[in-house]
């Protein structure tokens, strides 16, 4: 049984949030908000109830957590060496959705760091998420709290949808802000490299500290090991288009598009993403679980400006889509 409960981010019933707590505390699973996604929680010190995440949402045991932390100074629970850039950066960028890889410490389990030498640390600016932690009195690992595979949950349907039955809680705290994962920053390489862009995107962290690699792909053997698997895919086929020439017009067909509004379609369903990219990214998994839910077989998606949140946006697409573009 999942039980689900609602808390109003501005205003947090602390009593209520105490029950969700109470789950953690005891090894349970917990589906909570943050500004990104939604995350699948369990406290990341507890085996036994990490590797329960794996199975409630399907996920293969080699694609490692995050560990979420409600105080800067939890970091040193997770990390045995802090490089100067990780303080600047988590000065920076937290509460936020920036992630650092940093070289683990010893007596974290193998199951949030799939067995490597490594682990991720993030410290979110959801109310809700932040409470949920300092509340449970550890740091909460949390995948996207999704089926493996399926878009990511912005919203506590999308979570009730996926994860009803498989769960102990879910907590309703309403949509996330930002709507897509968090930037991934790899700390232990001498210059930082980018893993998997967010909204943080490479220019922010460079104004910070100096030099950050990112290639735009992660080449050979993948670094960010949740990289190489299928993601974000509804069950209709997405399209990635530049130009809506290429949209062929049907009642089976829907386009996700900015500024939607005289764009001249006549025979087919429209989903406005709003003015600007950071629109976009906040309702890109919305729209693409909503194809679905409306019977769709076929996304048209527009390409998103190769800048800023865009580009973290594309990394998302490209996926969804399994590389198909358009003109
Ligand atoms: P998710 O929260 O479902 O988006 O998954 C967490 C992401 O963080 C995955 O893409 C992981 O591969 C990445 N990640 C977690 N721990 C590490 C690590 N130690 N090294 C590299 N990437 C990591
Ligand atoms: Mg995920």
């Amino acid at each position: 049984m999942t039980k689900i409960i609602k808390i109003n981010p501005e205003k947090i019933d602390m009593e209520l949030l105490e029950e969700a707590a109470h789950v953690i505390k005891h090894g349970g699973l917990v589906a909570f908000p943050t500004e990104t996604v939604y995350g699948l929680g369990a406290d990341s010190f507890n085996e036994d109830a990490v590797r329960n995440i794996f199975k409630a949402k399907g996920r293969p045991s080699d694609n490692p957590l995050i560990s979420h932390i409600a105080d800067l100074g939890d970091i040193e629970r997770f990390a045995r060496e802090i490089p100067d850039c990780a303080v600047k950066l988590a000065e920076e960028f937290w509460g936020g959705p920036l992630t650092m890889v940093l070289k683990k410490r010893k007596g974290i389990p193998d199951s949030v760091t799939a067995g490597l030498d490594t682990v991720a640390v993030r410290l979110p600016s959801h109310s809700v998420a932040n409470a949920l932690i300092r509340l449970s009195g550890t740091a909460i690992a949390a995948p996207s709290a999704n089926l493996s595979g399926s878009p990511s949950p912005t919203t506590a349907g999308h979570c009730i949808a996926d994860l009803d039955g498989r769960v102990d809680m879910i907590i309703d705290g309403g949509d996330s802000m930002i709507g897509i994962e968090s930037t991934v920053v790899d700390c232990t390489t001498e210059v930082p490299t980018i893993l998997r862009p967010g909204m943080i995107s490479a220019e922010d962290m460079r104004e910070i500290i100096g030099e950050v690699n990112f290639s735009g792909e992660v080449k050979g053997a993948p670094k960010c090991p949740g990289m190489k698997y299928k993601h974000y895919s509804p069950n209709a086929e997405v399209y990635i288009f530049n130009s809506t020439k290429s949209i062929e017009e049907d009642e089976n067909s829907c386009v996700i598009m900015k500024n939607s509004e005289g764009a001249g379609f006549s025979n087919i369903k429209v989903y406005d993403a709003g003015k600007t990219d950071t629109e976009y990214a906040a309702r890109l998994f919305y729209f693409l679980r909503k194809a679905d839910e409306d019977g769709f077989s076929k996304v048209y998606a527009q390409m998103p400006e190769n800048s800023g949140i865009g580009i973290a946006l594309i990394n998302r697409l490209m996926k969804s889509a399994a590389g198909r573009v358009l003109d």
